[in-house]
């Protein structure tokens, strides 16, 4: 026995008579707001917990790294009245911890500082409740950090105080008399509503009235807003960019710091709005899926790793996009007899998706057996995930086809398998036939060992910019219970057979990817407008088009919008854009160009138009390389189109081998800025335009 060993016995032995016999709490500081921003061992609690307890400020997306089994219990909402009291809730931590061993109390950003973890704690240890604390990246500090100010700096601050602006009393318990040191940063939490008092009460201690001050709502998660001003105007400023809570405030010379700790042209601007999917809103139904830790409970541990995959939540996430994902089904093991006599039996077996391979082998380790028993068999998975999920129990296909396709899939099989030949096929439990009508020739046994059982879920039916279905029993499940009232979002499908399925639901408008695959329902999602040479079919569109822009901005220039301003009908501006096109028909004093409209795919609308010049061969105009202009239709802007057409036409400006090209915007549309400079783009200048009477940024990219 070594040293940590006798220690922890000898604890035991002194301490445990004392403890009630039960289970344990740990107070988990999640972090200010975004996943990764969780510590190591915060997360492992999570991960293994019987029981979660958690409020506002734990990101959601913890719930998903729980065990299916776990009990999550939500404790509200601050200032919200029909939530648990605090004596409620250390009531909650005492019982909880009577019926599981593992319950975590997980809280935004660590449990000490300003999140009743202490009284918590001390309300556990009074009823013998062992319980431990892993702490938590403060939002006091994070939060300060996420907007690019430091809390200390040196000459700027040597230190820095968390004051509540959530007293009992309104904020005449917070001593401003003792906050005049101009070397001290402020960071007042629970303060949203109350800016201006603050400030005030700060002024009338002393503080100058153009002391920086700062206001960061939502830090380090996708709506992460900054405002900045002085004691003087930080209230109003606040007020007008109708920021939310959570919020913090950071009074103190280091909000200075943020103009040269942040990119220039990120001023204001979080990171994750220059994501593509940012600000986005997607209803996501999932079926949960027999995941780790359950998994790795049940197989040879450290192999499970490979063969898990993001879910689209977590991609759309990362993608910038709110993903609210509603809980529609949970796939459960089947038990099933399987013996080392019959699976030596069997020529094949079949997989037809990760499900069924973790509920074989749930099954398999069950019986006492293992992947040894697999051996004399050849191994066919349909779709890569398939193999993959095989791949971590070190099992190596013999077969994968290369589609999630089930037709396929069995009629290959099918020319593979000799006559009578025996296979097993572990399917869910309820499946189409494909297989068994294919393999007819063989001697085929079906053990289903996993079902997709329906689960309880509520659905608010928001005017989401989209719901992402991803396979057909999501999509039964959730449209049959549509709330008739509330309109259908738009509907994006992951493939044929769930299109189909949508499309019997009665569900017309159905965008579906390129192929089934989470990735392609993210590109298809990314790039919502397609690029389109402009053509007859339409004609009206155009013309649409062209009548919005006289009415919105006569002068408009951008984009190929001047050339059709200056064209009667859709059928001269199509002429005039092929003529373009080809250096031979281009004239003479002009550099030929490509313009493409940016059409929605979903609903064939012209969103926008963009123009590269080629300027390749040009004598002077060849040093810039390409040119390009763009437009968004005035109705359809802050929508990101723009920045999808640039990021489609640079591309197309790498076809064309352009390497360096220059591109110009509304000296306003900082959304452009934004994702220019996010490209790698350089600014050059700021020039006059007399034909827009306005003036334009000059960029430059280099491809
Ligand atoms: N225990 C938490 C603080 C709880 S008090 C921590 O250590 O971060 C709640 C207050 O914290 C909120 O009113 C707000 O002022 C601040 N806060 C928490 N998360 C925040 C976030 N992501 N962005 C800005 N402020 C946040």
């Amino acid at each position: 026995m070594d040293l940590m060993e006798k220690h922890e016995k000898h604890l035991e032995e002194e301490m445990m008579p004392e403890w009630e016999n039960c289970g344990k709490v740990t107070l988990v500081g999640a972090g200010p707001g975004d996943m990764g921003l969780i510590t190591v061992r915060g997360l492992e609690a999570v991960r293994r917990a019987d029981c979660i307890i958690y409020d506002r400020l734990a990101s959601p997306e913890f719930l998903r790294e729980t065990r299916t089994d776990c009990e999550k219990i939500y404790v509200g909402k601050e200032n919200h009245h029909h939530t648990l009291s605090q004596e409620q809730i250390n009531e909650l931590l005492v019982q909880k911890a009577h019926q599981y061993k593992n319950v975590v109390r997980l809280k935004g950003g660590d449990s000490y500082v300003f999140g009743r973890g202490g009284e918590e704690g001390i309300y556990l240890k009074e009823h013998k409740i062992s319980f431990s604390v892993i702490p938590g990246v403060s939002s006091a500090i994070a939060g300060a950090a996420c907007a690019g100010i430091p809390v200390t700096h040196r000459g700027a601050a040597s230190g820095f105080r968390v004051v509540t602006a959530h007293g009992a009393d309104g904020l005449s318990e917070i001593d401003f008399s003792s906050m005049k040191n101009p070397k001290e940063t402020l960071v007042f939490l629970m303060g949203l509503g109350k800016v201006e008092e603050i400030a005030k009460g700060l002024m009338q201690a002393g503080r100058e009235g153009d002391t920086p001050a700062a206001v960061i709502s939502h830090a380090a998660a996708d709506r992460q807003r900054t405002v900045t001003g002085t004691l003087k105007n930080i209230a109003q400023r606040t007020k007008e960019a109708k920021l939310t809570s959570p919020a913090l405030i950071v009074v103190g010379e280091v909000v200075r710091l943020r103009e040269r700790l942040m990119l220039p042209f990120l001023e204001e601007t979080p990171f994750d709005e220059l994501k593509p999917l940012a600000g986005k809103h997607y209803l996501v139904p999932v079926i949960r899926s027999l995941k780790s830790p359950e998994r790795e409970k049940t197989s040879a541990g450290f192999f499970t790793k490979t063969g898990e995959k993001k879910s689209l939540g977590e991609m759309l996430q990362r993608l910038g996009a709110q993903a609210e994902e509603v809980v529609v089904g949970q796939i459960q093991t089947l038990q099933c007899n399987l013996s080392k006599e019959m699976l030596k039996e069997a020529d094949w077996m079949i997989f037809s998706s990760s499900n069924g391979v973790a509920g074989f082998f749930e099954n398999l380790y069950a019986a006492g057996l293992d992947s040894r028993s697999l051996a004399g068999s050849s191994i066919a998975a349909i779709g890569k995930h398939t193999a993959k999920e095989l791949l971590g129990y070190g099992i190596r296909a013999d077969y994968i086809s290369e589609k999630q396709h089930g037709e396929a899939f069995a009629a290959e099989i099918s020319e593979k398998a000799a006559d009578g030949a025996c296979v097993l096929y572990f399917s869910a439990a309820e499946n189409s036939g494909t297989i068994e009508n294919h393999l007819k020739k063989c001697h085929l046994i079906t053990i289903p060992v996993y079902e997709n059982k329906k689960t309880e879920f509520t659905c608010e039916w928001k005017a989401y910019d989209g719901i992402l279905i991803t396979c057909p029993s999501s999509a039964v499940r959730l449209f049959q219970a549509h709330d008739k009232k509330r309109p259908v979002p738009f509907v994006y499908s992951i493939g044929p057979y769930t299109t189909n399925c949508l499309k019997n639901m009665g569900i017309k408008e159905i965008a579906e990817a390129g192929e089934p695959s989470y990735e392609a329902l993210c590109t298809l999602l990314e790039e919502e407008i397609t690029l389109i040479t402009p053509r007859m079919e339409y004609a009206e569109d155009i013309m649409g088009y062209r009548k919005e822009f006289l009415e919105f901005n006569p002068k408009e220039d951008m984009g190929g919008t001047g050339n059709l301003r200056d064209c009667e009908t859709a059928r001269e501006w199509v002429d005039y854009v092929e003529t373009m096109h080809r250096k031979e028909t281009c004239p003479p004093e002009l550099v030929d160009s490509d313009i493409y409209l940016g059409v929605r795919r979903r609903d064939k609308r012209i969103v926008g138009m963009i123009e590269f010049r080629h300027h390749i061969d040009h004598p002077v105009l060849g040093l810039w390389g390409g040119h390009i202009g763009y437009c968004v239709r005035p109705c359809e802007r802050q929508k990101g189109y723009g920045k999808q057409m640039l990021r489609q036409v640079l591309n197309k400006c790498t076809e064309a081998g352009l390497n360096r090209v220059m591109i110009t915007c509304d000296e306003n549309n900082t959304a452009s800025e934004k994702t220019i400079l996010s490209g790698g783009g350089i600014y050059e200048k700021t020039v006059w335009s007399d034909q827009l009477s306005a003036y334009m940024k000059r960029f430059w990219i280099e491809l």
